[in-house]
């Protein structure tokens, strides 16, 4: 049977509509307006698409957005003095510095510089011993999408193996701690998966739940799946394409029309976890601005 197709964008709309909600009562309650700054370095134009879409999605929910832009060579001191001045600017709730940064800025000593209060990516360390302590209180943009993904589309992760694969600091690791908390949305039992893992189908296979998140074009095949599993895609591969105007074409880390006629249900590239993404650090910007306005 051909797998049910989570839907981001669909799931995405409904959840920014419910923001835009609370957006407009926190403003009539208390008159804060949450406000999020983006910190650009450099010119890459995937990162200055992914702050853009985010800065639209701010301004859409009604939230204030700005972008602060800095030269690709900006030395770390420069960096580290804007976030300085953005916690200290009652306009933004949160703040939110693109990866990757240039290679001769170090990414954890800047993050180190967010207020754990403004820090709406769930990046700063103290945020990061919050979420593994089970008291998390902004959660990374990525794993509370997904863990909003499984649970929206009645695929509660309690009680189910939950099979990861990635174990970075922005998705596999902060992922695992969500997913095996005690309380809504965790008591899943996780086994996470990375490049040192000898098999990695071995454990697939016994999976419930498999959440890929390699960054490797089409790894997860039909023969790693357990008929009836959920699939959740978080990878984003651009892959060439001759037939596509611009030569390419984005693909996840599943191998999507095979392991759909095998999944329970499935999340689609692009249209899955992306969408979910964005409107996940709009929660955590309204989150923040409560936290602010003493409303929480
Ligand atoms: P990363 O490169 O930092 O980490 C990839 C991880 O996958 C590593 O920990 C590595 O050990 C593991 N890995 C690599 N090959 C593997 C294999 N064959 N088997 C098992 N594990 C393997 O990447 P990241 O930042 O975590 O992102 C992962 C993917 O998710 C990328 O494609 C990225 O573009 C995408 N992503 C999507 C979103 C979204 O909003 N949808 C957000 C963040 C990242």
């Amino acid at each position: 049977m051909a797998a049910t197709i989570i839907d981001g964008r669909l799931m995405a709309a409904d959840i920014r509509a419910e923001i835009a909600q609370e957006v407009s009562e926190l403003r009539t309650q208390s008159g804060v307006q949450p406000g999020l700054a983006a910190v650009l370095v450099g010119d890459d134009p995937a990162s200055a698409v992914y702050v853009r879409n985010k800065r639209r999605a701010c301004d859409d929910a009604g939230m204030i957005s700005e972008t602060f832009t800095l030269d690709a060579d900006a030395p770390q001191e420069e960096i580290v003095s804007l976030v300085r001045r953005l916690n200290a600017d009652e306009r933004f709730h949160g703040i939110l510095v693109q990866l990757p940064l240039p290679g001769h800025v170090d990414e954890r000593d800047v993050i180190a510089e967010i207020s754990p209060d403004k820090d709406v990516d769930g990046m700063h360390p103290v945020n990061g011993g919050r979420l593994l302590e089970g008291r998390p209180r902004f959660v990374p943009a990525t794993p509370a999408a997904v863990q909003t993904m499984l649970m929206r589309s009645g695929a509660d992760p309690a009680g189910k193996h939950v099979v990861i694969l990635g174990r970075s600091n922005i998705v596999g690791k902060p992922l695992a701690a969500l997913l095996m908390q005690r309380g809504p949305g965790g008591n899943a039992t996780v086994t996470l998966c990375h490049t040192a893992t000898p098999d990695v189908a071995e454990h697939t296979r016994r999976a419930d739940v498999v959440v890929a998140a390699a960054g490797r074009p089409r790894m997860v095949t039909a023969d790693m799946i357990r008929e009836g599993a959920v699939v959740i895609d978080v990878g984003i591969n651009r892959v060439p394409d001759a037939s596509a105007k611009s030569g390419s074409r984005l693909v996840g880390d599943v191998d999507f029309d095979a392991v759909s006629a095998k999944a329970r249900a499935i999340t689609p590239v692009p249209g899955g976890v992306g969408p979910m993404t964005i409107t996940m650090l709009l929660r955590n910007t309204l989150q923040a601005a409560r936290y602010a306005a003493g409303a929480d």
